[in-house]
């Protein structure tokens, strides 16, 4: 009904006012201005989700990469190659660990700040699909910036097809069929800019370097129940790169994941390579990951 996508778009835009880096007003902004606030109960759920996964990732996914990532000026579009001088000095102030809550009340050291860049969307869309089953919908697809959402499977009892894109080029590089999942992935290819010298960089830092991650991977899509784990995990898969993201799926297996390499390789995990369809076999070598 008109009513409950009234209800859904409301989750997103309330969500926002507490948590967006460019509301002044949001309990986010306030934090990073005064180095303390009080938050509110929703910020505080996804504040605990996010650290947790910050620690389980081992720091790839770091929220207070922040200031490198509004230094490099992925917050405003006003890109540029900060020196390495300046990326030492923001570099001394990642730490997610050093943030303390007492109670409701949140602070941060000096010159420290937060952005749930990584893990918002996902968390927004658990939100609205929730949302949506209270109220008794039992069949959703839901997309927000390239974070595909599902509820159920479709009316008609079949999957969803959700589309990879094709990161190197246009189209998609195959089509997963799902039900009850959640389909999201981060890339190289959405947010980015080239310097003079012709080099690309784009918009997921790693928190150990304050560069943006270069390891040969241009997409990681990942498949689970919970949108906000599949989120950040997409962005923290991206900083390990190939080999550590496998292992942490290894030891993980609560989600699936299709790893596309800059030379031309797609992975994916061994659960998940029967309900892919890839589109451009031509273009891409599959290689399915095992369990072992
Ligand atoms: P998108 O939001 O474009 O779908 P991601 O989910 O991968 O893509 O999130 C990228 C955003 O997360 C960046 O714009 C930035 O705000 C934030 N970010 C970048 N690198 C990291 C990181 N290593 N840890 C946590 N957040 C990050
Ligand atoms: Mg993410």
């Amino acid at each position: 009904s008109d009513e409950l996508l009234q209800a859904a778009e409301d989750t997103v835009t309330s969500l926002e006012e507490l948590i967006s880096v460019s509301i002044d007003t949001s309990e986010v902004c306030r934090l990073n201005r005064d180095g303390e606030c009080r938050i509110s109960y929703d910020t505080a759920l996804l504040l605990g989700k996010a650290l947790a996964l910050c620690e389980e990732t081992g720091g790839a996914l770091d929220i207070s990469v922040y200031p490198l990532v509004r230094e490099w000026g992925f917050t405003t579009g006003n890109y540029h190659v900060p020196s390495e001088e300046v990326i030492e000095a923001l570099l001394e102030h990642v730490n997610y660990k050093a943030l303390a809550t007492d109670s409701d009340i949140v602070t941060l050291p000096p010159e420290m700040a937060i952005d749930f860049g990584g893990i918002a969307k996902g968390f927004t869309g658990d939100r609205i699909l929730q949302l949506l089953q209270e109220e008794g919908v039992t069949s959703a697809i839901l997309s927000l910036g390239g974070n595909i959402q599902t509820l159920g499977t479709k009316p008609d009892g079949s999957l969803w097809r959700v589309a990879v894109q094709d990161p190197l080029g246009d189209g998609y590089a195959g089509i997963l069929s799902v039900a009850d999942s959640a389909v999201i992935t981060s890339g190289g290819y959405e947010r980015y800019f080239e310097d003079e010298d012709g080099h690309i960089w784009w918009h997921i830092i790693d928190p150990k370097t304050g560069y943006p991650a270069e390891n040969g991977l241009v997409s990681v899509t990942v498949v689970g129940e919970e949108g906000a784990r599949c989120d950040a995990l997409s962005t923290a898969l991206f900083v390990m790169g190939e080999e550590e993201a496998i292992r942490f799926w290894r030891e993980h297996r609560d989600f699936e994941m299709v790893l596309i390499t800059d030379d031309q390789r797609l992975l994916i995990t061994s659960p998940l390579a029967d309900r892919f369809a890839a589109s451009r076999p031509d273009k891409y070598h599959m290689q399915v990951i095992s369990a072992e």
